[in-house]
């Protein structure tokens, strides 16, 4: 398994709940999205509302799931988890919000994924907490209007991009989540280690921050790594030098890029000439899903300045060379 992918692993699940910051206050980081939840949710509880619909969206690992849990926490409300491809059925959809209680809050995860039908329940439901069911069949089928109590959709993507407009239009709060900077992954690796009881000192957690591809949960999962290399190889204490020496013994190099990182920006490099290099391309040259490479791989390739994407497909930058070991080839950097 890939160790610096971003996706969950269910090995990780327990461990990743252990971890979860419970209220926003504890939420490290995403200032913008942060404030703004602060003031929305202070403002529905004043009138004593559900929560505006919410849509989280922003690479894997960077907390949407969390943040849904402190949202209906903070609220004061209960949350229904489901996701995009495990509701197939409008009438699994129907029974989920009939089920939940006034300002309530149901988490949508990979929402983009959702089928049309079960979209077309969800769409009078969000607007005005009803949705029209099907009695009987044949020709004495009538269409029934359920009301439902006020409640939060909470949806999150890792594009949302890939989410119809009529549904996209629907939520009155978007939150996009960014990258975490080093001094903020230091914080959740330190806060980690405490709830984990393992010795970490400032060098440690800035090794394992700056090699963390700017995730929380790669962030956490290297810790852990981390811990076991430390307490078999020293006396536990996760130091810069042990750090280091784990994860370069795990192949994260030293900007956090695993094997699958530098198989792409190789690949772009040494087989499609630095490119420019459509996305299928490049996704059956380096034998990876298309949908991993632009929501895993580059996103923090990008925001790096290791890859650009540009309209005729992506293109290594000086920096991937360089990082690559390798002459840049100064015509693609015009
Ligand atoms: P997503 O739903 O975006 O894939 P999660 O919410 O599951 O991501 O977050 C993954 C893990 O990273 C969580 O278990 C949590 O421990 C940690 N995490 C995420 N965001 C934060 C944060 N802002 N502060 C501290 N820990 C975080």
């Amino acid at each position: 398994e890939r160790l610096v992918t971003a996706a969950a692993s269910t090995d990780d699940n327990a461990l990743e709940r252990a971890l979860r910051p419970k209220q926003l206050e504890e939420y490290v980081g995403q200032k913008k999205a942060r404030g703004q939840l602060e003031i929305f949710i202070s403002a529905a509880k004043q009138r004593q509302e559900a929560l505006d619909h919410v849509l989280l969206f922003g690479p894997p690992g960077l907390g949407k799931t969390t943040l849904a849990h402190i949202i209906a926490r903070e609220m004061g409300v209960n949350l229904r988890q489901t996701s995009g491809p495990v509701l197939d059925r409008p009438g699994d959809l129907a029974a989920l919000l009939t089920n939940l209680e006034a300002n309530d809050v149901l988490f949508i995860d990979e929402i983009h994924r959702l089928s049309p039908v079960v979209e077309e329940i969800l769409y009078p439901a969000l607007e005005d907490y009803a949705i029209d069911i099907m009695i009987g069949d044949g020709p004495a089928a009538r269409s029934v209007k359920l009301d439902l109590k006020p409640f939060t959709l909470i949806g999150a993507t890792t594009r949302a991009g890939m989410l119809t407009n009529p549904l996209r239009d629907r939520f009155g709060i978007v939150a996009r989540l960014e990258f975490y900077t080093v001094e903020e992954l230091s914080l959740i690796v330190k806060r980690s280690a405490n709830l984990l009881n393992a010795g970490l000192d400032d060098g440690g957690a800035l090794e394992i921050a700056k090699r963390s591809r700017g995730t929380p949960r790669i962030a956490n999962r290297l810790l852990r790594r981390v811990r076991d290399y430390a307490e078999v190889k020293a006396n536990g204490q996760i130091t810069q030098s042990i750090a280091d020496a784990a994860l370069s013994m795990l192949d994260v190099d030293a900007v956090g890029f695993d094997v699958m990182d530098r198989k792409l920006l190789e690949a772009i490099v040494h087989k499609f000439d630095g490119g420019p290099v459509g996305v299928d391309n490049l996704a059956s040259a380096i034998s990876e899903e298309r949908e991993t490479i632009e929501d895993v791989i580059e996103p923090y390739l990008i925001q790096q300045g290791f890859l650009q994407r540009t309209p005729r497909g992506r293109v290594a930058t000086a920096l991937a060379y360089a990082h690559l070991g390798l002459p840049s080839t100064s015509s693609k950097d015009l």
